[in-house]
This record gives structure tokens, C-alpha cells and sequence, in this order.
């Protein structure tokens, strides 16, 4: 019987242990946590967006997205569907495609997957940090702040650096590299961003619904429309998610950030500027921030004039057309530069991680040490928002498992 061991007690690594157990092998987890899946019972506000009926590899950016292919094809939405059923686990699809669990929460993954794996027979040691990992002729050697075993096949699931408060280390890529694993330079992903301007601390706590456009080294980059939300530190928001990872990358490769708020995305401007002056024209005797509130936010409308370099009182009739255009062209194109991503402490994953390149797709082995393997977010794969991640951690962890047992 081969024995195995699965460094992380996270998504891939309970994943992998339920195979490779099915599959007859000797399966121990190490975690260094008090309990294995903390990632899982935080996920998607508690509720766990488990999976993505609509993956493929677009939704997934590193050197290599291509990578994916073959992994998400091995755990097809009915098979995965399946094998949550013979678990017992129930799913609520959506009409996007994103997947919870039936009962809303996400501990009822965590339950079903840990019954599983201990019912395989997969034995768990949680508070035990792997130190290193070494191979002596056909032997891995796994070195705990406890102890030191033995294993036939050794698969590194240890996640990557996002989210520190939740057990999350860059341990993997250590050992990974130790082996001649080439590392991409990680980076926070689906993270909130920190803004250079004076105002955005004042808006603090202010949310609204805007397209917002992505500008790297000025060019447009990525468009989305959804929640912001300002912060004393920047901004967040659902529409800033979706555009960090690009944001984040390119900060990390020094490149010019910035963003563009359209703060009325369903007018275009010619519109905006005659819904501004048939506003103006019913009030002609407001403030113009008064009169602004009818259409923004009043904190927004605060600071989007001082921008506009036009006083709060000044009476909506005394404004020229001149002004009126630049109020809607602010209204319009609202910009910021980026200049820092709030951090892997805030982010739910990270880009970056063990070259793809060198990871057979097919088996998740490595390239160039025979019986090591590698599963989930600590590769060179990061997905967009909508359970997207947990899609590749699951059949990453799937593949791996299967094969680390032959
Ligand atoms: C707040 C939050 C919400 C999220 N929501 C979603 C969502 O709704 N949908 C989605 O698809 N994705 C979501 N994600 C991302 C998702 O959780 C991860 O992509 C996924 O957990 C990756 O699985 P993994 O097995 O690679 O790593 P992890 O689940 O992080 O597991 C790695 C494990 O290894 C352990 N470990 C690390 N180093 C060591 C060591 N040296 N020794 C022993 N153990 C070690 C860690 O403690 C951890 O338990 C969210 C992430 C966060 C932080």
C-alpha cells in the first residue's frame, strides 16, 4: 500500500485525500491549523461559492491558463454534482452559474467533505507545521516542528499567501523551490485598492454602483459594472474585485494604474449632459450641490465639484454650458490612480505561484521530481470571482489524488 502524505488540509488537499484513499492508498494530512477547511467556512461570505457550472480556462489568469483545460474537464459540473450527492451534499445552482451549497452555508461543505475523508480512512494531524520536505533515493521525507516520516508520494497543498488570519503560508513555494521549482512573484488578487487622492477618505463608507474602467499605462484595460465602495484606504466594492487581478499584476510589474469611475454608465455622455441641464432647468435656483444629489450621491457630488473646481453654493443658474459639460464629463470619467493593491491580508487569493510550465497537467506530478506533486492555489492559476478557485483547488485535488496512488 502506497503511503502518501498531503501537506494542507485545505480545498485540493481534502480533494486529493479522498481519492488517493478510494484509490487504496495510506493517506495522512498535515495541517498546521487547529482544524483542516478554515478557507472553505470563510468562503463567499459564509455561504461558499463551491463551484462554476460555466469554467473554462478564460476565467483564469498566470503564465498558462491553458493549464486548466484538461484539469476542469476531468471534473465536468455533473460529476462534480454527483460526487457531492454521494457525500452528501445538495447544491443550489444559479442562473449565472455560480453554485452553494443547498443549505446557504458554507460549514455544510466542510462536514460532508470531512466525513468523507475520514470514512476513506485518511488520517489528519492539524496543529503540525511541515518544516521541509527532502527525498533520499525513492523516499520523501516530511519534516514537521514535531517529527520526521516517510512517504512514497508527497503532494504539496499548502494554498498560497492570501489571507494570513486564516492559516494561509508561502510555505509551499519554499519547498516547491527547494526541488528547482521555478516561482512566478505572487501578487494579492480579488483584493481592494488603495487610491491616490485626497478625497476618498472623506467618502469613506460611501456605496454606489458604477462601470468602472481599468487603465494600464493609460491604456483602457478592463471594463465592469457593479458596487464600489469608497474606504479610508481606497476603494472596494464588487467592481473592484473583478478588476484587482489585472490591477494588482500590473502594479507588481511596476506599470501605471488607474481607474475611471462612470458614476451613470446607463446614459451615454451626450445624454448626461441634457439630463444635467433639464435638472438644472427645473431648479435653476438650487446650489448645484443640491441639485446634484438628485442624481449622485451627496458625498460624491461633494467632492466630484471640488474636483470640478466649482464652489458647493454656486447657483445652479449662474453655471455656463462650459461648466455643465465638465460636470458631466466628471460624472462620466471619474479617475484615480491606483497605487497599491490593501494586501494579501485582505485578499481572498493570489496570483503567481509554482510554474505551471514544469507540472504535468494531466497528473498534477511534477516535472522534475518523480512521486511529488502539486494541487490548488499554490500553482501559477488564479480564477475571477465566482467559485472559480474552489473549481480548480476541487479537480486539481481530484487529479492529484487519483494519481498519487498509483
Ligand atoms: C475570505 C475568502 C473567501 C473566499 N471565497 C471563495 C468562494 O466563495 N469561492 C471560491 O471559489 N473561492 C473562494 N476563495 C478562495 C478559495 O478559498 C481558495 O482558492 C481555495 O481554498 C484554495 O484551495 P487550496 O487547497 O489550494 O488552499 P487552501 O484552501 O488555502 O488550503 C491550504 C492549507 O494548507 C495549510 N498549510 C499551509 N502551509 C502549511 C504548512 N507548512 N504545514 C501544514 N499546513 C499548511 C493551510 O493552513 C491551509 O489549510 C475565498 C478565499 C478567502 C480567503
Amino acid at each position: 500500500m502506497k503511503k502518501i502524505a498531503i501537506i494542507g488540509g485545505g480545498a485540493s488537499g481534502l480533494m486529493a485525500a479522498l481519492f488517493a484513499a478510494r484509490s487504496g492508498a495510506n493517506v495522512t494530512i498535515y495541517e498546521h491549523n487547529n482544524s483542516v477547511g478554515k478557507k472553505i467556512l470563510a468562503s463567499g461570505n459564509g455561504r461558499c461559492n463551491i463551484i462554476n457550472t460555466t469554467a473554462s480556462y478564460e476565467d483564469y489568469a498566470g503564465a498558462d491558463p491553458q493549464f486548466v483545460t484538461y484539469t476542469l474537464k476531468q471534473l465536468s459540473f455533473g460529476y462534480f454534482e454527483k460526487l457531492c450527492h454521494s457525500i452528501g451534499l445538495l447544491l443550489d445552482i444559479k442562473d449565472d452559474g455560480r453554485c452553494y451549497p443547498l443549505s446557504n452555508e458554507a460549514k455544510s461543505v466542510l462536514i460532508a467533505l470531512k466525513s468523507a475523508v475520514s470514512e476513506a480512512g485518511v488520517k489528519i494531524i492539524t496543529e503540525s507545521k511541515v518544516t521541509a520536505i527532502t527525498k533520499n533515493d525513492s523516499l520523501f521525507n516530511v519534516q514537521t516542528d514535531q517529527d520526521k516520516q516517510s512517504y512514497n508520494n508527497v503532494l504539496i497543498a499548502t494554498g498560497s499567501e492570501a489571507a494570513p488570519q486564516l492559516g494561509a503560508t508561502a510555505d509551499g513555494y519554499i519547498f516547491a523551490r527547494a526541488f528547482g521549482h521555478e516561482i512566478l512573484p505572487t501578487y494579492p488578487s480579488l483584493v481592494q485598492l488603495h487610491l491616490d487622492s485626497k478625497n476618498h477618505p472623506k467618502m469613506a463608507g460611501v456605496k454606489t454602483t458604477a462601470e468602472v474602467t481599468l487603465f494600464i499605462e493609460n491604456k483602457s484595460n478592463t471594463k465592469v459594472t457593479g458596487d464600489i465602495l469608497f474606504a479610508a484606504y481606497g476603494i472596494s466594492g464588487l467592481a473592484i474585485l473583478d478588476i484587482s487581478q489585472r490591477a494588482s499584476h500590473a502594479l507588481l510589474h511596476k506599470q501605471r494604474v488607474s481607474i475611471s469611475l462612470n458614476l451613470l454608465p446607463r446614459y451615454d455622455r451626450g445624454e448626461l449632459v441634457s439630463l444635467i441641464e433639464k435638472l438644472f432647468a427645473s431648479v435653476p435656483n438650487h446650489d448645484v450641490h443640491t441639485a446634484l444629489c438628485g442624481l449622485i450621491p451627496a458625498k460624491i457630488a461633494t467632492y466630484l465639484l471640488e474636483d470640478a473646481a466649482l464652489a458647493l453654493t454656486t447657483t445652479v443658474s449662474a453655471l455656463n454650458p462650459k461648466e455643465v459639460k465638465k460636470l458631466a464629463h466628471l460624472i462620466g470619467e471619474w479617475k484615480f490612480e491606483v497605487t497599491d493593491t490593501h494586501g494579501f491580508k485582505h485578499a481572498e487569493v493570489s496570483g503567481g505561484g509554482v510554474s505551471t510550465a514544469q507540472v504535468n497537467n494531466k497528473t498534477m506530478e511534477s516535472k522534475l521530481v518523480e512521486g511529488l506533486y502539486f494541487a490548488g492555489e499554490v500553482l501559477d492559476i488564479v480564477g475571477r470571482r465566482g467559485g472559480y478557485n474552489f473549481n480548480f483547488a476541487w479537480a486539481s485535488g481530484m487529479i492529484a489524488g487519483k494519481e498519487i496512488a498509483k
